[in-house]
């Protein structure tokens, strides 16, 4: 095997590799940090909290309410048992009970506001966690298929490894190094095939003398344009 050969095949393997390696990064990202989740379980959380919240205040109405409650029963059961006598006592009564009222009223519609915002917040908690549920489904059967997908990728990745280690003995150290530089150098492309007398890579056009050096030379042909090995099968 010529070492352009050898060279293209390394090429073949590190470009599979290096797209099996960012899909499996991209993978890995995906099953560890799922964004539409993590945003589902805030709304969520913040939902529960709002809930909480209004039930507190609702709460605190009922029993303000209960306890105003039971002073207006208690100065209408004096009102009304005839022990108070003296007009003045008995005006003033009056007047407290008519204060307790009003001051209850106050409260009753208090605590109507915070049944409907504890109903409202109870309806949008039910709504928050039907969505949280639909997204984790989703997100349990979309992980099930990356997980395939990983697995598969990783099998690959291992055999792309081996295959590599098999090339490299055949090549030598300086190549090698001027191949990985050019990787670096050529986003991630080292070795270019000959098509039709042009670089397939950077379209440069080769004088059919240079595509026939790239054939027949013991040594490696680069590209005169962006420098890549030269390979012609
Ligand atoms: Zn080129």
């Amino acid at each position: 095997m010529s070492l352009a050969l050898t060279l293209y095949r390394l090429q073949q393997i590190d470009s599979r590799l290096s797209k099996v390696t960012t899909r499996l990064a991209a993978i890995q990202s995906t099953l560890e940090n799922n964004a539409e989740l993590k945003a589902a379980s805030r709304k969520l959380d913040a939902a529960k909290l709002a809930l909480r919240e209004a039930e507190k205040v609702l709460k605190s109405a009922e029993v303000e309410s209960a306890s105003q409650r039971i002073k207006l029963e208690m100065a209408e059961a004096s009102l009304y048992s005839g022990r108070i006598q003296s007009p003045k006592e008995l005006q003033d009564l009056e007047k407290d009970i008519a204060s307790l009222k009003r001051h209850l009223g106050a409260l009753e519609d208090l605590q109507l506001e915070g049944m409907i915002s504890v109903e409202t917040c109870r309806a949008e908690r039910e709504l928050a966690q039907k969505e949280f549920e639909a997204v984790q489904g989703k997100v349990i059967s979309e992980n099930a298929t990356l997980q395939t997908e990983q697995l598969t990728l990783q099998k690959e990745a291992d055999t792309l490894n081996a295959q590599r280690q098999a090339v490299l003995p055949a090549i030598d150290a300086a190549t090698l190094s001027m191949y990985d530089s050019l990787l670096q150098k050529r986003s991630g492309q080292a070795v270019s095939q000959v098509i039709e007398n042009a670089c397939d890579t950077c379209g440069s056009s080769l004088t059919p003398g240079y595509a026939q050096s790239v054939r027949t030379s013991n040594q490696l042909v680069h590209c005169p344009m962006c420098g890549r090995i030269l390979y012609s099968n």
